[in-house]
């Protein structure tokens, strides 16, 4: 891949991924009307427009987009892992926060990105082989990695490693720090090992069919990778540091009022909606670069437990993903905007 990697001096990055067109997208007849047109540059045509209009003299809603990188169909996880997370590795074993967010409506790949398969596996078992390689190669310190994994649905929290704990809590510890209480922490040592759990966690995701999808997550599902390091030399002020990565499968994006949902399904739609609202406010003052600015990380339950990792010297990256089908415009087109404000002023 040619996407550039995050700097050292940029704290949000946002990138773009474009999924391959899926079979059944092809045999419904839609075209691609979403492609990369450079590294970092994408264009969504709208299919609206005349296609033969080769001048494009009447292509009045196409639109391009730039992201820090871009990503299409013929990348690979390990592109798409190297150019947005691989960076953030060094800072976390030194005791910093980071967030990888996987934004976009259901079936565009969120989870592909984010967890993938055993064959392609995605950035949460990447992230964990480098840690735990750091760990190995790193002999002047001593190093302890465990894993969370949880889900936020109609703002409950519920542990995806321990699914009959029931719902847990948000708590403040007297730093100010927020930590789910009960949480089960797990370590792990291998890649089969790190794959087994979270895709057993994954299972227990509340998923539920709507009128759009068969299986929308209406959940995000967040794997909270804590790091403590210590030196090995014996000292009387022997510091112990402490850096988080999360790792976010959102939940999909789709608008309530996109799938005619009615009762339970309308209230998740709008718990979804005010949540993706709250994380995209946080993340745009971050960006502000016009002076300190009020954040409200108290609009719901995922800033409250993301409060730590997106400020400050903390690095946070949005993965946005859309499909590139003209049958899915509406949708590409929700998400690009949203991408897009995230990190303007
Ligand atoms: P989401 O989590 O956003 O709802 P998924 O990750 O489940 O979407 O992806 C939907 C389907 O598309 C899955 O069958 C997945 O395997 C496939 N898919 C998604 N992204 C890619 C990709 N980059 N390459 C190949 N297949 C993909
Ligand atoms: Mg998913």
């Amino acid at each position: 891949s040619q996407a550039r990697s995050m700097g050292g001096e940029q704290n949000l990055i946002v990138a773009l991924r474009i999924r391959p067109m899926a079979e059944d997208e092809i045999i419904s007849g839609a075209h691609p009307a979403a492609y990369k047109v450079e590294d970092n540059m994408v264009v969504l045509l709208d299919p609206a427009d005349d296609p033969d209009d080769i001048l494009r003299a009447n292509r009045s809603r196409e639109k391009q987009f730039v992201f820090d990188c871009t990503f299409d169909g013929a990348c690979t996880q390990r592109d798409v892992y190297e150019a947005t997370t691989k960076v953030l590795i060094p800072n976390v074993t030194v005791g910093y926060n980071a967030t990888v967010f996987a934004y976009g409506p259901t079936g565009a790949g969120k989870t592909y990105t984010m967890l993938g398969t055993d064959e392609e596996p995605g950035i949460m078992v990447q992230a964990l082989n480098d840690l735990f390689m750091e760990m190995r190669q790193n002999t002047d310190k001593a190093f302890k990695v465990t894993m969370s994994y949880l889900e936020i649905y109609n703002e409950m929290i519920r542990d995806l490693l321990n699914p009959d704990s029931g719902f847990l809590e948000l708590r403040e510890d007297a730093r100010g720090n927020v930590q789910v209480a009960g949480i089960s922490e797990v370590t792990a040592k291998s890649t089969e090992e790190v794959m087994g759990m979270l895709v057993k966690g994954n299972l227990e995701r509340t998923q539920e069919p709507t009128a759009a999808n068969a299986t929308s997550s209406r959940s995000h599902a967040i794997l909270q990778v804590t790091v403590k390091q210590r030196s090995r030399v014996r000292s009387v002020m022997q510091e112990v540091k402490t850096g988080r990565l999360y790792l976010v499968d959102l939940a999909g994006s789709e608008r309530a009022a996109n799938t005619h949902n009615r009762g339970k399904r309308m209230v998740e739609g709008a718990h979804i909606n005010r949540s993706l609202l709250a994380l995209g406010n946080c993340i745009n003052a971050l960006s502000d670069k016009s002076g300190p600015k009020y954040i409200n990380y108290r609009d719901s339950k995922l800033t409250r437990l993301l409060k730590d990792a997106l400020g400050g010297n903390c690095k946070t990256v949005m993965i946005a993903h859309i499909s590139p089908a003209s049958s899915q415009f509406e949708e590409s087109r929700n998400t690009l905007v949203y991408a897009d404000r995230a990190k303007h002023i």
